[in-house]
């Protein structure tokens, strides 16, 4: 469900989502030293490819409108999901594509950027429809290797999820019989298809991950004039898809966060106690939206509680919502970008003038992109994740255990192990454990990459501005290293 956009004055003109973007890398670029035609050749799109094409329905034939961007390939396969809203458009792709590059740079995921979109709105379709829909773009894409395990794999983004990973993938998989990479053409599969543990709460767990490695610097949090941990803070999300769901539920319960706003498609809500996220999440799918959920306030322009006063302001829904429009009303000490462009260009400068400090979204929603390239190795190693390791890890552990029982006879059974912790410690990890600390370990150390900068450099004064630095090197090193 999307939340409503902020009422936009249309007398103020905005750049695009891609010329923000593009911006927004000038910013940071101008304080590198590139060589000539260098920091070009990173800053543009390689590639879009448009495909229209038609599907019988309903007796009649419908025509739909798709893209897949390459922004990058410094490295392959290029990476990033395919959307399905009725607003994609080449600019936006493109725009995320671009994202994605600089994206998996910052996590060190070993992918170029890439993004998909179809012009559809998936709620006017029903599942069969929507399978044909899908089998056909999928089609139209893996013709031109814009599917492939080693050159373009996509992965779910909004509008899409498990279901539309597993019918590209089984697409993929008859147009190529004979590939036994197959598997690894797309992320964000169903377990039961090839996917891994972990992925679907992935971007949410991201956010969280990375909103707790920021509390874990008292100078960073100082900087938004804030204290203490995430504990007791008051939080307000703007959208409960996928990812603004994971991150709001993990924060408060995990956290104790006191998520007090939600935004949603048809208005918001607002309670200074706390929202019950799952609580929340039921009603929506009960009624259809978040209107007279019990015990909160309703407010019909939803986009007002941007404004409102927080701790902490989660965009997780569209592009462009926090504008020129609204910038200047926002009150939150620290916003952290789970979706992609949240903040256009000109809002960024506002928001940096009044002392908010931004989480970018390129390290912000980081999370699903590092638990996709998790998958993708599984996929090509064709076994299960963490079942070697953890086979090593129990024979190391089975010679810790004999020792222990030996020394036990030793000392005439005057000490003797629980069977409890013979169990636990001979289980090792599974593999949602192994996801998860792969994943906190991703978002720290990018985190630590982009801080450096942010300290470390008297031209660098905010983490979007760091992010792009740490990422346009990583890219320009890779490119340098084959010789463009
Ligand atoms: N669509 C997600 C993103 O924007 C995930 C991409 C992926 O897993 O490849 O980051």
């Amino acid at each position: 469900m999307q939340p409503q956009s902020p009422v936009s004055d249309p007398a103020i003109k905005e750049p695009s989502f891609r010329e923000s973007v593009d911006l927004m890398f000038n910013r940071a670029v101008a304080l590198l030293q590139l060589p000539p035609g260098l920091e070009q050749k990173i800053r543009v799109c390689n590639a879009t490819y448009t495909v229209r094409f038609g599907v019988r329905l309903r007796g009649d034939i419908h025509t739909f409108t798709g893209y897949r961007s390459v922004h990058s390939e410094h490295m392959e396969p290029v990476k990033g999901g395919i959307r399905y809203s009725p607003h994609v458009n080449q600019d936006e792709v493109e725009a995320l594509a671009a994202l994605m590059t600089y994206k998996c740079a910052v996590v060190e995921t070993p992918f170029g950027g890439s993004k998909g979109g179809l012009c559809i709105d998936p709620l006017e379709y029903d599942e069969r429809e929507l399978e044909l829909i899908t089998r056909r773009f999928a089609y139209e894409l893996a013709k031109r290797d814009l599917i492939n395990p080693s050159q373009n794999v996509p992965a779910p983004d909004m509008g899409t999820g498990e279901r539309e990973m597993a019918w590209i993938a089984d697409q993929y998989r008859r147009m190529n019989t004979t590939d036994i990479n197959a598997n690894a053409c797309v992320t964000g599969k169903p377990i039961h298809a090839g996917g891994i543990a972990g992925r679907v709460e992935a971007t949410g767990r991201g956010v969280q991950y990375a909103l707790r490695e920021f509390f874990r610097h008292p100078e960073d949090v100082a900087k938004a004039n804030l204290t203490g941990k995430l504990a007791g803070k008051r939080v307000i999300v703007q959208g409960l898809g996928n990812v603004g769901y994971h991150a709001a539920k993990f924060l408060q319960t995990e956290d104790d966060s006191i998520i007090i706003g939600i935004i949603e498609r048809d208005g918001a809500i607002h309670s200074p106690e706390g929202l019950d996220v799952d609580a929340v999440k039921a009603w929506i799918t009960e009624h259809g939206g978040v209107r007279d959920f019990p015990g909160a306030t309703f407010i019909e322009n939803g986009a007002m509680l941007l404004e409102e006063e927080c701790d902490i302001l989660v965009p997780a829904a569209l592009e462009g919502v926090i504008n020129l429009n609204n910038a200047a009303n926002i009150s939150a000490n620290l916003i952290i970008e789970a979706a992609n462009g949240p903040i256009t260009f000109g809002a960024d400068e506002i928001l940096r003038k009044k002392g908010i400090v931004i989480i970018p979204d390129m390290y912000a929603n980081a999370g699903g992109v590092t638990v996709s390239y998790f998958e993708w190795v599984k996929n090509l190693s064709h076994i299960r994740f963490g079942r070697m390791q953890r086979r090593q890890e129990e024979a190391r552990h089975q010679l810790l255990v004999d020792e222990l029982e030996r020394l036990d006879r030793y000392l005439g059974g005057a000490w003797s192990m629980t069977p409890d912790f013979k169990d636990k410690y001979l289980r090792g990890a599974d593999e949602l454990e192994l996801v998860r600390s792969g994943l906190d370990d991703t978002m720290r150390t990018a985190y630590q990459s982009m801080r450096e900068v942010w300290h470390g450099r008297d031209d660098v004064h905010d983490l979007r501005v760091a992010a792009y630095i740490v990422a346009i090197d990583r890219v320009a090193k890779s490119y340098q290293s084959k010789g463009l």
